[in-house]
């Protein structure tokens, strides 16, 4: 497989430090307001990569950081007048509800706040090599002792200036903070040089390390974070680790433009996934993410958004009944021509469909092989049915939704049947306790036991939990 890696900007073979381990980060969010599309493109886009790779026999350790301490976070709990504890934890809830929605299942989601020794300790290791200062109780990174600073993002050294408002303490306009003093009212910690809180770049360097190691191989965000965040993060690593590379692979997603203006508060423009997600299956809004390349920008409009409902029906619709001729069974001893011809166009997309996501994971030409798979398939359907050439579709169906998820909700639409088949029996049996029915009520609680569901009584309302 090959990937773009925005530090050498070239397409590169995709080879990991350990394979198959995968060892991948990815940048989460700081938990100041509601998730929104653009993050959302983010999440899905690596996670579906990540299933890419563990299709092709990767194992991927994939974390995902919160950032649950910042100015904005600081600045949003003044502004409502709330601690910064309620924000951060608010917004950390409704994003975890979102990914869950969405699909979304990184391993561990290191918040900073959990992990501030670790993030001391590691400034305190880049005073030690001489890569960063400590003035007037702020602690600075030295661009000056990283030659290499500014390779991933490439901007001239005029632009590498960051976080004005501290320039008359630090060496140089680039120099950025890696520990920032107290400021009245605002949260803090205790460190070696006085009480304050992590920058924060620092924060990916330290939780990156702690679980991943020093290594990596694939980093991954959205392209805004090239500079300063990833540039910033890469001089900390490299130089307090002393590897390079620290990331083989950088991996950077395109950005979400809203009718093709930049989506921004000041706009007013902004997209909640939450609402999105209340209007559009989850399984849709996958597919609309991945229709354009990870790299290009892709913009919102809900029309489009409606489009790829209708091709989530079609697919499903395709798989289930390329499904009833199998399970029909009638197969073939033999083909025609004409479904042979057929059979072999399908391989031929198949194939495609490998190739196209081998090359740079291009998911948009992946699906295009996928609708003329679809297309072959239902000539066959119009034609002259074939027992083959369903199997052959629903083997790469299954295939292409362990990546593209057109399919996921099919399980917790059942299990939430369930639920709902299980608290009409309890509303029942409760109609009969009120009618001291006793033994009838323990009858159903026995049979219902049977079936792996533990009815609790409270008085004479009921839950009940199952046992497998
Ligand atoms: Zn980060």
């Amino acid at each position: 497989m090959r990937l773009y890696n925005s530090l050498s900007k070239e397409i590169e073979e995709f080879v990991p430090f350990e394979p198959p381990l995968v060892r991948m980060y990815v940048c989460g969010p700081t938990v100041y307001d509601e998730t929104h599309v653009g993050h959302g493109r983010t999440f899905v886009v690596f996670d579906s990569l990540k299933r890419y790779l563990v299709e092709k026999g990767y194992y991927v350790v994939h974390i995902q950081n919160i950032t649950d301490i910042d100015d904005k976070i600081i600045k949003r709990a003044q502004e409502e007048n709330k601690n910064w504890k309620t924000i951060s934890d608010e917004y950390t809830s409704s994003y975890l509800e979102v990914l869950r929605k969405l699909d979304v299942y990184p391993i561990i989601h290191p918040r900073v706040t959990e992990h501030i020794r670790d993030i001391i300790s590691l400034i305190e290791l880049l005073i030690s090599k001489g890569h960063a200062y400590v003035s007037n109780g702020n602690v600075y990174f030295d661009v000056s002792s990283y030659p290499s600073y500014g390779m991933l993002s490439r901007i001239p050294r005029e632009s590498w200036r960051q976080e004005e408002e501290y320039l008359s303490e630090k060496r140089s306009p680039a120099d950025f903070a890696l520990w920032k003093k107290m400021k009245p009212g605002e949260p803090y910690w205790e460190s070696p040089w006085g009480p304050g809180r992590p920058g924060w770049h620092i924060e990916c360097s330290a939780m990156s390390s702690k679980y991943l190691g020093i290594k990596i191989d694939i980093h991954a965000g959205g392209m805004d974070l090239i500079f300063p965040h990833h540039e910033n993060e890469r001089a900390q690593s490299e130089c307090a680790f002393g590897v390079s590379p620290w990331v083989k692979y950088w991996l950077h997603s395109g950005m979400v433009t809203i009718r093709g203006e930049k989506m921004s508060k000041s706009l007013g423009n902004i997209v909640l996934l939450k609402e999105l997600l209340s209007k559009y299956k989850p399984e849709t809004l996958r597919l609309w993410y991945l229709s354009a390349h990870y790299r290009a920008p892709i913009d919102f409009n809900e029309e489009i958004i409606a489009q790829y409902d209708r091709i989530r029906e079609r697919l499903n619709d395709s798989f289930d009944q390329a499904l009833k001729i199998i399970d029909a069974y009638r197969v073939e001893y033999s083909l025609d021509d004409g479904q042979l011809l057929l059979l072999r166009n399908l391989w031929e997309s198949i194939r495609g469909y490998y190739l196209s996501l081998d090359n740079d994971f291009d998911t948009p030409n992946a699906l295009k092989f996928v609708h003329e798979a679809t297309s072959i398939f239902w000539k066959s359907v119009y034609t002259k049915e074939s027992y083959a050439i369903a199997l052959s579709y629903v083997l790469f169906m299954e295939k292409v939704n362990r990546v593209f998820r057109f399919r996921i909700a099919e399980k917790e639409r059942v299990t939430k049947l369930d639920e709902e088949l299980i608290r009409v029996i309890l509303d029942i049996r409760k109609k009969l306790r009120e009618q001291k029915q006793y033994q009838l009520a323990d009858e159903i609680r026995d049979k219902l036991k049977n079936l792996g569901i533990v009815i609790y009584d409270k008085g004479l309302e009921s839950d009940f939990k199952l046992s497998r």
